[in-house]
Formats: C-alpha cells, sequence, structure tokens
C-alpha cells in the first residue's frame, strides 16, 4: 500500500535518539533547547516552544494571547478539527470563515464578514502547505485590532516571497506527527518573536509553573510557583534529538515535495476531470499534501475506493469542520455556513506524496488516477 504520506527514519534520527536514552535526560533536559534554537533559526524568528503537539501548540498559542471564555476566534472551514477545538478549549467560540474555491486556503473577505466586537483572533491554515495570503489577513487583523496566529502544521518549508512560514504570524503552530513535513512521532512548535508570548507559552506546557525542573537543578533549589493554570504539554528529550536530527533533512524534503508535485501537475496538464488545487503567485509551496478536485463527489468516491483497490491510500482533507457531529450538536452549526468549503469538500482527493516516494510511484498513481476519471 502507498499512503498519502509517511515519515522517513535514517539511522541517523535512531542514532540521535539512542544517545539521549543512553543521556541523564529523557525530558526537559538540553535537548528541548537545541531543538527550539535550531527551529527558530531555520524559520528566521526568535522564540520556538516545543510541546507535545500540534494540538497542544495552538491550545498554548491561543491561552498566551489571552483568548478566554466569551471570545471569538475565525478560522477557516477547511481545517483539522484542531484548529477550532483549541478555542473551544478556552471557553472561545469559532466562528468558520469560507475559503477560497481554487486554493482551499481561508478568503480574506469572508474572514472581514465574521469580525464582531467579541473577535480576539483571526487563524489562517495554510492548507496543504501552501501560505495564505497574509498581506490581507495582516491588515485585517491591525485594523480592528485583533491577534494573527498561523496554524502552519502543513507548511513548515514553505515561504511567503522571502520570507518562512513561522515568522508571518504573531504566533505561528507546527505539527510533527508522522505524516508531517518532519516528525517526533507526537509533538508540535510554536514560533514568535515576541519574548512575552513565548515565555507564556513556556509556562502553559509546563502547569504554569515558572521554572522548569532542569533550570531548578541547575540553580539548586526547591522553589518554584506555579503562577497560571497550564497543562503538561511538554516534548521530550528523545522527541527533541529526533526532531533535530529530522529538521537537518527538511530543505531535501520539501525540494523532492516539489519536484513529486511538479511531476503530478505535469501528468494531469490541461485534463478537466483531474484539476490541481492552484498555486498562488510568490510564494514556495511545502506540499504536506497534493490536492486534485475531482467532477463531483460520485467521481471523488469511485476514485478513492479503485485507488485503494490497486494498493493506492488516497485521503480526504476535511469535512468542514462545522459539519462535525460535535459541532453541529453542541454549537448549533449547520450546513450552507461556507459553501465554497462544502463544494471543495466533495469534490477533493490528497494523492500520496512523500519524500521517499519513488518515481515511478509517482507516474504509477497519476496514470491509475487519469485512467479511472476517463
Ligand atoms: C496535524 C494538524 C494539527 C494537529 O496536530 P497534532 O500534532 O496531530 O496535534 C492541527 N492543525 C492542522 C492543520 C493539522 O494538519
Amino acid at each position: 500500500m502507498i499512503p498519502y504520506g509517511r515519515q522517513q527514519i535514517d539511522d541517523e534520527d535512531v542514532q540521535a535518539v539512542l544517545e539521549v536514552l543512553h543521556s541523564d535526560w529523557l525530558t526537559t533536559g538540553p535537548m528541548v533547547a537545541r531543538f527550539e534554537q535550531a527551529f527558530a533559526s531555520s524559520i528566521g524568528v526568535s522564540e520556538a516552544v516545543a510541546v507535545n503537539s500540534g494540538t497542544a501548540a495552538l491550545h498554548a498559542a491561543y491561552a498566551a494571547l489571552g483568548i478566554t471564555t466569551g471570545d471569538e476566534v475565525i478560522v477557516p472551514a477547511l481545517t483539522f478539527a484542531a484548529t477550532a477545538n483549541a478555542a473551544v478549549y478556552l471557553g472561545a467560540k469559532p466562528m468558520f470563515a469560507d475559503v477560497d474555491l481554487h486554493t482551499g486556503l481561508i478568503d480574506p473577505e469572508s474572514v472581514a464578514s465574521r469580525i464582531t466586537v467579541r473577535t480576539k483572533a483571526i487563524v489562517a491554515v495554510d492548507y496543504a502547505g501552501q501560505p495564505c495570503n497574509y498581506a490581507a489577513l495582516r491588515a485585517l487583523a491591525d485594523r480592528y485590532d485583533l491577534a494573527l496566529v498561523a496554524d502552519a502544521c502543513h507548511a513548515l518549508g514553505a515561504q511567503n516571497g522571502k520570507r518562512s512560514v513561522g515568522s508571518l504570524a504573531d504566533i505561528s503552530t507546527f505539527s510533527f506527527h508522522p505524516v508531517k513535513p518532519i516528525t517526533t512521532a507526537e509533538g508540535g512548535m510554536a514560533t514568535t518573536d515576541n519574548p512575552d508570548l513565548a515565555k507564556r507559552m513556556r509556562r502553559f506546557r509546563n502547569h504554569g509553573i515558572d521554572t522548569d525542573h532542569r533550570e531548578r537543578a541547575t540553580k539548586g533549589t526547591w522553589a518554584y510557583e506555579m503562577v497560571d493554570l497550564g497543562f503538561n504539554y511538554r516534548l521530550s528529550d528523545l522527541q527533541c534529538a529526533l526532531g533535530l536530527a529530522q529538521l537537518s533533512r527538511l530543505a531535501a524534503w520539501t525540494a523532492r515535495r516539489q519536484e513529486i508535485a511538479q511531476r503530478y501537475d505535469a501528468e494531469f496538464f490541461g485534463l478537466s476531470s483531474v484539476r490541481p488545487l492552484r498555486h498562488r503567485e510568490g510564494v514556495t509551496h511545502a506540499y504536506h499534501l497534493y490536492v486534485v478536485r475531482l467532477a463531483g463527489e460520485n467521481m471523488r468516491s469511485t476514485l478513492f475506493y479503485k485507488l485503494r483497490a490497486s494498493g493506492i491510500g488516497a485521503n480526504v482533507h476535511y469535512l468542514p469542520v462545522y459539519l462535525h457531529p460535535y459541532y453541529q450538536h453542541v454549537h448549533g452549526t449547520q450546513p450552507g455556513l461556507c459553501p465554497n468549503a462544502e463544494e471543495l469538500y466533495r469534490q477533493i482527493l490528497s494523492l500520496p506524496i512523500f519524500p521517499a516516494m519513488s518515481n515511478t510511484d509517482v507516474e504509477m498513481v497519476a496514470r491509475q488516477v487519469v485512467e479511472i476519471v476517463h
């Protein structure tokens, strides 16, 4: 079976984890800061805060921005549920904005229509690995005095002009789940240029305590204070060592993903039955996903099941979040809220793309797709 995405673990990853296993610190040791610093400098920001999932990064980001009960947070409809759920964790209400039909990216006009006096933040999701229209989102955030968050879980390695994703919002979040651009099994990161936000997120990941275990050991003191309510969202040294080893290969992996996408683009060029999502001008796409639009829901289903039968694991990203039963039942959301996201949902399929995929496999997948839809 060729999956839609998968991790790549090499000897250097195994070696890096083994070294930590034989060291004094399995968690909250020296690898955390090393991974954070390498990650921050690879993106060009001053602060990176490691946490144990992308979801924890979103939760920490929203909490650090002061999002709380009664606030509204604008999120795109076409995303993984965690983007919205993290607002609900804090008692805030996710307001779903529609997406552009050609890119699947949050539509700034729809965002503007969702702004109320209760709005606290806009969350951009770099769907499939392509940066959103940050200029328009920043202008809206500035005009209404809102925070801008980037859920960049798809987009590590992407750029908007010359600036890396991770440096385009007040806080940006990443996931290191195995299908994401780099992995620590489970893991996440939040980046920012604001030291105060970074400090709050570091506290939030450690029960709201103002020092961590290693700082106290180094200073030779037992005293600590819990100054806020927090969680145990720490990322272990084993995982940070793995992340650090993975990060060194990110540039090569992103280049390989782009190469695979170009091969798919060439195979589907000029077809009306299989249309890849549009690539925006002036951005470097990280291609976490390679998403095509099919003629309709029936064709999408047929293609999904026939590909599966021939050992190709395509997938659908995503059911608009507000159509999940939880949101419909608990938050009262209904079909019709975001027409473009609903239309896209019926048409989209994510084809396999990951750095270790061979050119032969890419061609085989593309030919199967074309054969099935014709
Ligand atoms: C993967 C993902 C998350 C959640 O990350 P986890 O590490 O699985 O918690 C959040 N948002 C988006 C857009 C994602 O793709």
